[in-house]
């Protein structure tokens, strides 16, 4: 088989249509993060670094659990932290955990990371008049791609489906249900990135 970015080649193929489309959305996303971050004298990784920091518990703020989440080294995040410390952006909370430490945003992080939402502003503006119909289609297929491709495990993406208390084809759901919530799950509720996400466990955790 021929490369899937073979526009020549791949045309009648619509799973190789669909590679090429996430790379031309990745690349989207991207560049409109670099946008973002060359305003602040930012990378586009601490950018990102900043906000997950702003938006998540504390204790999934560890160097560690921070590499898994965008998918590069320990040590790409070490170095992107370091810049970050250095600027005043972060602080470094050692806790009770004698194995690492947690990052939190500093004052002076808090007040950037509120006026870091180009990215967002960008996408919003290209969603805002579309209509709700179609966003409900958009959003279906984003979950039924999402679902397929979280089987490779490469990054978290702690969404419903994959969560322990997804209760399928639940008798009082429509059709799931959320056992923790206990409300049911239309396919507009179905949550990505969910704060009370609780992985499946596995044999080694
Ligand atoms: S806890 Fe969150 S991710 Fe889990 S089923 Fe309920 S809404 Fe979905």
């Amino acid at each position: 088989m021929g490369s899937v970015f073979d526009r020549n080649g791949h045309q009648a193929n619509q799973r190789a249509k669909i590679i090429v489309g996430l790379e031309r959305l990745s690349t989207l996303f991207r560049a409109a993060l670099w946008e973002e971050a060359k305003q602040y004298n930012l990378s586009p990784l601490q950018v990102q670094i900043l906000l997950f920091i702003a938006f998540h518990d504390t204790k999934q703020c560890s160097v560690t659990a921070i590499a898994r989440e965008f998918a590069v080294t320990k040590a790409t995040i070490s170095d992107a932290v370091k810049v970050l410390l250095e600027k005043d952006l972060l602080k470094k909370n050692t806790g009770d955990d004698a194995r690492g430490f947690l990052l939190t945003l500093s004052a002076t992080g808090s007040k950037y990371t509120g006026k870091l939402s180009g990215v967002s502003d960008f996408f919003q503006a290209s969603l805002d008049n579309v209509p709700q119909v179609e966003i409900n289609k958009i959003w279906e297929g984003m979950l039924l791609l999402i679902g397929h491709l979280q089987e490779t495990e490469i990054i978290p993406m702690r969404m419903c489906h994959n969560c322990r208390h997804f209760g399928k084809e639940h008798p009082g759901g429509n059709p799931h249900f959320c056992n923790l919530m206990q409300k049911p799950l239309a396919v507009e509720n179905i949550r990505l990135d969910c704060p009370e996400h609780a992985a499946f466990q596995t044999a080694t955790s």
